[in-house]
């Protein structure tokens, strides 16, 4: 399929399976990194569209359509609307890369191919798992079915990074476990999810198991507090899911929070220095940094130091920066002015602490529009500076040193957050040596793949609970025990 279907301009909402009119003629404009011009608009969702949204998912959770559904039959529907999402694979690849400036390329797999794989690994997991289970019962004699049931109507909030597979982490295991949705797209990203709404149609979804919203800080919070909802699924900001967490807290709510991340690299001395700084340039730069579990603080041995400082500002200055359509490119805009911003303000406050640019540190030579920063490589750091504490969530990565192993894994833990991490080595034993000892809820040795069939998540400050794997799938279904004389 063609790109040339890309329609920038929706005047119409996602709500029980109806495109409908939105409740007032409020837009979001969409916004080109590329040019900073903007290229086109959808409705903004009101407080009366979320209640009809959670109203529409409310009476589809109910339905003998959804509902009554068995495992295989739900698993059917998940096939077909990944079927429907394939056909559409580059159509949505490239709106997410003209809306947040993803290279086209990455786009191409992470919002195109994956959310696909995703939908059709927990049709799979769903169809070869049964949702009762007969246990012996202790101390008496009988039986206990435990019964997994659908938790029910899921609110699930997504950043505008990987605005695609972060909808369908959470999109996939709550329809595979039998609930509905009501999205809630970031308000820089929201044309991709139209072309998820129109192959959830194509695929026959019944209505309201999917619903769209389109809204910023304040639908997001009326969402989360709306009392039809069952589950709030989050990925974003840590200041977002504090305040998200808090919310849930106080209603009982369960809750998944992916929040942000500052992982380490940790690079030992036995390592081939050309493999891994090619490595680190997808495991601390890829989507222009702008991925929260990127390697950004890089801990190389001291002896080590200038030969991995040169070798990763050379790394860092090659890598082809510039408009995301094009295949070549690997850094493309930020997202946004505002995360542009953000981000010059923290390498600021990087040099006035004391950190040493080797190569980058504001707009690249010979682009003089769009949100682009330069891969930017910091020296001279320390680990309690602010930019080796932060998160950037742009090209910026910092090369600290360490004096031992243990010190290595010290600094990799001394760090508010625990979401991913790297070590890099010519010996796998020693790698999972450090892997072990390093307080993440996720880690590579020589490389960071993410897993459909393996938990994701954070610790500390990167969150609580998982996506991805069957504990994805438990996420969205509760237990019920019933006891039995027999
Ligand atoms: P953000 O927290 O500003 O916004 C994320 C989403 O939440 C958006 O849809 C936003 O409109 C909504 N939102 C914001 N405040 C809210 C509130 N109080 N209540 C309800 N909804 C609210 O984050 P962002 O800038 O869009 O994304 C970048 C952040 O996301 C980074 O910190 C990054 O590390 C994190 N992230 C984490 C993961 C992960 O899996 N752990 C993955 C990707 C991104």
């Amino acid at each position: 399929m063609t790109t040339n279907t890309f329609d920038p301009v929706r005047t119409s909402l996602f709500i029980g399976g109806k495109w409908r009119n939105p409740s007032t003629t409020a837009t979001i404009p969409v916004i080109s990194p590329l040019t900073e011009q903007q290229i086109g608009s959808v409705p903004e969702a009101s407080t009366v569209d979320v209640d009809d949204a959670v109203t529409a998912a409310s009476d589809a959770f109910r339905s003998s359509q959804w509902r009554a559904l068995s495992n295989a039959d739900r698993a059917g529907c998940l096939r077909r609307f990944a079927d429907a999402l394939e056909a559409r694979a580059e159509e949505r690849s490239a709106a997410v890369t003209r809306e947040n400036g993803m290279p086209i390329e990455l786009a191409r797999f992470a919002e195109g191919a994956a959310p696909v794989q995703l939908l059709r690994y927990y049709a799979d997991l769903t169809e070869a798992t049964s949702s009762e289970e007969r246990r012996t019962s202790q101390p008496m004699p009988g039986t206990t079915l435990v019964r997994r049931e659908p938790i029910g109507v899921v609110a699930a909030i997504a950043p505008w990074n990987f605005p695609a597979i972060l909808s369908m982490f959470k999109i996939a295991p709550a329809l595979a476990a039998g609930c509905t949705v009501v999205l809630k797209p970031s308000p820089e990203t929201t044309l991709d999810s139209y072309i998820l709404a129109e192959a959830a149609v194509e695929a026959g979804l019944p209505p309201g198991v999917l619903n769209i919203v389109n809204g910023g800080t304040d639908i997001g919070q009326y969402l989360v507090a709306h009392p039809g909802i069952d589950k709030v699924a989050f990925t974003g900001s840590t200041a977002a899911g504090r305040h998200i967490g808090r919310v849930c807290g106080e209603m009982i709510r369960p809750v998944t929070l992916e929040l942000g991340g500052k992982s380490a690299a940790i690079v030992l001395d036995d390592a081939d220095i050309d493999r891994t700084v090619t490595g680190l340039a997808t495991a601390s730069l890829l989507n222009a940094g702008q991925t929260c579990y990127m390697s950004t603080r890089i801990l190389v041995p001291e002896n080590k130091y200038s030969t991995y400082l040169e070798a990763i500002t050379a790394m860092a200055s090659g890598l082809p920066i510039g408009d995301p359509l094009d295949p070549n490119t690997f850094v493309g805009p930020l997202v946004s002015d505002r995360q542009r911003r953000r981000v010059l303000s923290l390498i600021d406050q990087g040099r006035a602490e004391g950190g040493t640019i080797t190569t980058g540190g504001g707009r690249p030579d010979g682009i003089d529009q769009g949100f682009f920063v330069s891969p930017t490589v910091f020296g001279d750091v320390d680990n309690a500076s602010t930019i080796a504490r932060e998160e950037v969530f742009g090209p910026v990565v910092t090369v600290l040193t360490y004096d031992s192993v243990d010190d290595a894994i010290a600094l990799a833990n001394d760090s508010a957050y625990g979401l991913g991490g790297t070590v890099w080595t010519s010996d796998d034993e020693r790698g999972l040596d450090v892997a072990r000892r390093v307080d993440t809820g996720s880690f590579g040795v020589n490389t960071f793949n993410l897993d459909w069939g393996s938990p994701f998540g954070g610790v500390k400050a990167s969150g609580i609970g998982r996506e991805l794997g069957p504990e994805g799938l438990a996420a969205y279904q509760r237990t019920k025990s019933i006891f039995l004389t027999s």
